[in-house]
Formats: structure tokens, C-alpha cells, sequence
């Protein structure tokens, strides 16, 4: 981790760069990992702090960067002598890691709301109602399937976020949560695509923000973004990870 923060009497300034911070453009705070410039913990390693930086402060530079997709869907974040008052740091300064595995287990059961998929499924049906495709037998059983496999996902979110609203910590169930909805999400879009056939094949996957794009023409750009779901929100295999520590006690 290159940037850096220094913690100084009225404020704290930001320096660095970071890339994949998706859809900042759209952005207004950001939520900034960062080391302390000065000072080792006992390890040796560079203490951590999480600051909260507003893309408006003076010395951000935002550049939207375009995917494969042609979805300008992450940028690259300047931070040029960032300087903000105290109250922008959350948590204490050195507790950065505690702070943000947090935000990121937070992230990880709810990144992807059972809404989605639902919107989704909904969607694709009148799409292959409005196109006149009858889909084959297979992938009547996968959309039956999916069926049931988002309402497993709605009721696994609603316990987690049971959790959390009494003010308890799902713990490594936000990494049982992250592997449902990446799989979902990429067979969902497999799913679409396959049904959809030559419509979804035409489909122009030119950069299509601004323009609003017919609806089969979201479904390869979507299919492209969903294989990045088993990455983002931490790859898949570490999230397997996390969950044989768990069960083995280390
Ligand atoms: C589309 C997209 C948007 C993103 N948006 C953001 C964002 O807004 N903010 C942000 O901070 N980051 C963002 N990221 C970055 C993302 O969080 C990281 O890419 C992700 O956490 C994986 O980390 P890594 O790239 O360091 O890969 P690594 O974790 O190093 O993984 C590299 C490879 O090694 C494998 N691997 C690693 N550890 C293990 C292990 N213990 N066992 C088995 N295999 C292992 C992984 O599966 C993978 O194949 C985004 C990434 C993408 C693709």
C-alpha cells in the first residue's frame, strides 16, 4: 500500500494513488485505506487509517477508467496533498485495518441485494416474452433453479442483516454470503445470454453510457461484468479461505 497519510495538529493529509475504485466518478465521499507516513507499529509494519475523503476536496483527480465491457465501471483516484480536518478519520488512527474489515464484510453480504437478481430474472422473462423466444428445456430448469437459489439468497441476507441490526458481527458468514451471490450473479448472466441467443449476439458492445441501450444489449456488457465477481469484494478462493480458518479454529 503507497499512499500515505500524516496525521498533523488541525488535520490529516492524503497522498497517493489508487486504482479499481469503481464507479468513483459517480461518487461524492470516498472511503481511503491508507498507511501512516510516520511511525511502525511493533511487527514493524506501517500503522493503517482509514479516511474519509470527499471527491470535491481540493487535489483529487478522478480518471474513469474503461473495461473490457466498455463500461467505464472503475477509475484511478489522485490524491495530491489531500488535506482534511481530523474529524475525516474514522476510527483511530493505527486502527485502519480494524475499520475497514469492517466495511468489508459489510460489503461482501450486501453488495449484491436478492432484488437484483429478482429484477433480473423478471426482465429477462419479458424480454424472451417481447422477442418470442421460447427457451429449450435446459434453460427452463436453470431459470426454475435460479428461482429458488435467490429466494436461499433473499432469506440468508435477511439473517445476516438480522445480525447486524442487533448490533452483532456476521463474522465469516459475509464470506458465505460473497460465494452465493458471485456464483449467481455469473449464472444468471450465463443464463440470460444463453436464452437470448442470437438476440443478445448482435448485441453492440460499443461504450453504451450515456445512451440508454435496449434492453438484450445490457445482457453481454452484464455477462462480461459478472466474471469480475468472483474477484471483486475479495476473490473467491480467499473467501474459501476465510471459511476453512473458521472451521479449523486458525
Ligand atoms: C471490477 C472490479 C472492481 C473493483 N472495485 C474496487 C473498489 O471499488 N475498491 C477497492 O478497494 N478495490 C476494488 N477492486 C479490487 C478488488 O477488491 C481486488 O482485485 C480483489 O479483492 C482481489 O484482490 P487482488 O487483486 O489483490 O488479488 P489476490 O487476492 O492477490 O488474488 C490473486 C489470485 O490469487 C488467488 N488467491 C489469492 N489468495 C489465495 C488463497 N489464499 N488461496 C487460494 N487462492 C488465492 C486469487 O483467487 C486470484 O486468482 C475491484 C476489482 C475489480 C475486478
Amino acid at each position: 500500500m503507497r499512499t500515505r497519510s500524516s496525521v498533523v495538529t488541525d488535520g490529516v493529509v492524503v497522498r497517493g494513488l489508487k486504482v479499481w475504485c469503481s464507479f468513483a466518478q459517480q461518487a461524492d465521499w470516498l472511503l481511503v485505506l491508507t498507511a501512516l507516513a510516520e511511525g511502525r507499529d511493533d511487527r514493524g509494519h506501517r500503522p493503517l487509517v482509514v479516511v474519509a475523503v470527499p471527491t470535491a476536496a481540493r487535489g483529487v483527480t478522478i480518471t474513469p477508467l474503461r473495461m473490457l465491457n466498455g463500461v467505464p465501471g472503475f477509475c484511478e483516484v489522485a490524491f495530491d496533498d489531500v488535506r482534511l480536518p481530523l474529524d475525516h478519520v474514522l476510527g483511530r488512527p493505527g486502527r485502519g485495518w480494524q475499520v475497514i474489515t469492517t466495511v468489508l464484510r459489510a460489503e461482501r453480504m450486501a453488495l449484491m441485494a436478492p432484488a437484483r437478481f429478482e429484477y433480473r430474472l423478471a426482465q429477462l422473462g419479458q424480454m424472451l416474452d417481447d422477442l418470442r423466444i421460447e427457451p429449450g428445456h435446459r434453460a427452463r430448469a436453470e431459470l426454475a433453479t435460479l428461482d429458488v437459489d435467490v429466494a436461499v439468497h433473499r432469506a440468508f441476507t435477511r439473517v445476516l442483516l438480522g445480525v447486524v441490526a442487533d448490533g452483532g458481527d456476521p463474522g465469516p458468514l459475509a464470506s458465505v454470503s460473497k460465494l452465493l451471490w458471485s456464483r449467481l450473479d455469473q449464472r444468471v448472466a450465463e443464463t440470460g445470454l444463453a436464452a437470448l441467443g442470437d438476440a443478445a449476439e448482435s448485441a453492440d458492445l460499443e461504450p453504451f453510457l450515456p445512451r440508454v441501450p435496449p434492453a438484450w444489449q445490457e445482457w453481454p456488457v452484464e455477462y462480461w461484468q459478472a466474471r469480475a465477481a468472483s474477484i471483486y469484494g475479495g476473490a473467491d478462493p480467499v473467501q474459501r479461505e476465510v471459511l476453512a480458518r473458521s472451521a479449523i479454529g486458525h
